[in-house]
């Protein structure tokens, strides 16, 4: 929660400022002893009480509420429009506190390109206890009315989404999904609230991956939602300490630094991924190439509208299928063979054997001649070259 006390917070009315400033103000007092600037890691798990059943500062316990997570959490929260945020210790963990809302019997629609754990996680664990899911393409979101059953609660969407950058009309989604009863969660983990703002276009709660651009340097795993909505935050309050899915206090610091200089590391990823996609166009071993950017992609009007640059990720499908894939995936040398994404280094990767091993077999089965770039931040000349370089060597 963001909670209302400006001692605590170090800054009276976050919404005031713009984004670059309540990345690195909101949420994070100035030491009122010293003046330190940066929020401690604060590694106590128990706080002392005023009396009994009194805690000093609203903190009792390190998996009930810390110090810097709690600064991690306004910040985050200060940057989505929201008023309530809740750090988790991975995305998976966030996406699972968000899906515990389900009751069996209950129904979700899921955009049919997404993650393959998120669809992991809502097939094989919740599908377990009794959800039910139906894979809908959301590019139509009349479909949305077309697939309703009195039981659907929830309708979950990636925009871009991974790994096939498809843009879905969050606003659109929300307006049916509200009139037909239910609410929207949008992970927000490519875009990042830098670039969209989810919540301002209608979604009822934004999960990420902090793992991604939030943390943005490859060192820490973690989860994040952010609402609006007070019952929904009611839920995400119990379930974060029942559950007890948290990060460490040493993860929030991580994730916290990093977000500090997410508006200036998504502008870089933005215009390297651009530069990379203009290559890639150009290829003749390339068969398509994937960035909403592009204007001829598919989403492209909608990317204009809902968000402020196309982010840095670029995936795109080889002439020579499978084979041709796999082979420039691993013949990069600046672009590291990996999973992951949003971080400061580059990355290549085989969504089909590797990110979306999971999804095989399934409406969100990814085609095989497919690879995922996360462009990082290094010499863009350095990024052109390793990419050509492994282009050529295919001939
Ligand atoms: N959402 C998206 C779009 C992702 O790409 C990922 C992981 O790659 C997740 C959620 C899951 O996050 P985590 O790996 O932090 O659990």
């Amino acid at each position: 929660m963001l909670g209302g006390d400006p001692q605590l917070s170090g800054f009276e009315d976050p919404d005031e400022y713009g984004f670059e400033t309540r990345a690195i103000r909101a949420g994070q007092p100035h030491d009122p002893y010293t003046g330190a600037v940066v929020t401690p890691i604060s590694l106590a798990t128990t706080f002392a009480q005023e009396a009994v059943g009194q805690p000093r500062h609203g903190y009792e316990y390190g998996r009930t509420g810390n110090p810097t997570r709690h600064a991690y959490q306004v910040c985050v929260a200060s940057l989505e429009g929201a008023q309530h945020g809740f750090a988790f210790a991975s995305g998976l963990a966030a996406e699972d506190a968000l899906l515990r809302v389900l009751r069996p019997g209950d129904s979700l629609l899921l955009g049919d390109d997404a993650y393959g754990g998120t669809f992991r996680l809502i097939d094989k664990v919740h599908g377990n206890a009794g959800v039910q899911t139906a894979a809908v393409d959301l590019t139509a979101p009349e479909k949305i009315r077309d697939t309703w059953t009195p039981e659907t609660r929830m309708v979950w969407l990636e925009t871009p989404t991974n790994p096939l950058l498809t843009i879905f009309d969050i606003e659109a989604i929300c307006s049916i999904t509200h009139e037909l009863g239910g609410i929207v969660v949008v992970d927000n983990t490519f875009a990042t609230p830098y670039l969209q703002q989810p919540l301002a276009l209608g979604a009822d709660a934004v999960v990420h991956s902090a793992t991604k651009y939030i943390g943005g340097h490859s060192d820490v795993v973690g989860g994040f939602v952010a609402t609006n909505d007070d019952a929904l935050a009611d839920h995400l309050v119990f379930t974060q300490n029942a559950v007890g899915a948290v990060p460490s206090p040493f993860d929030c610091y991580l994730a916290l630094r990093g977000t500090k200089t997410l508006a200036v590391r998504m502008d870089r990823h933005c215009s390297n991924a651009e530069a990379v996609v203009e290559l890639l166009a150009g290829h003749p071993a390339v068969r398509s190439v994937l960035y909403p950017g592009l204007d001829d992609h598919i989403g492209h009007e909608i990317a204009r509208r809902q968000m402020s640059g196309f982010g840095g990720m670029v995936s795109f499908r080889m002439h020579g299928g499978r084979d041709a894939a796999e082979r420039v995936s691993a013949a990069t040398k600046v672009f590291t063979l990996a999973e992951s994404l949003g971080a400061v280094e580059s990355l290549i990767e085989h969504p089909g054997a590797m990110t979306h091993a999971s999804v095989a077999g399934s409406a969100l089965e990814v085609p095989d001649d497919l690879v995922r770039l996360s462009v990082g931040l290094e010499t863009t000349a350095d990024l052109l070259d390793d990419l050509a370089q492994a282009l050529t060597a295919l001939d």
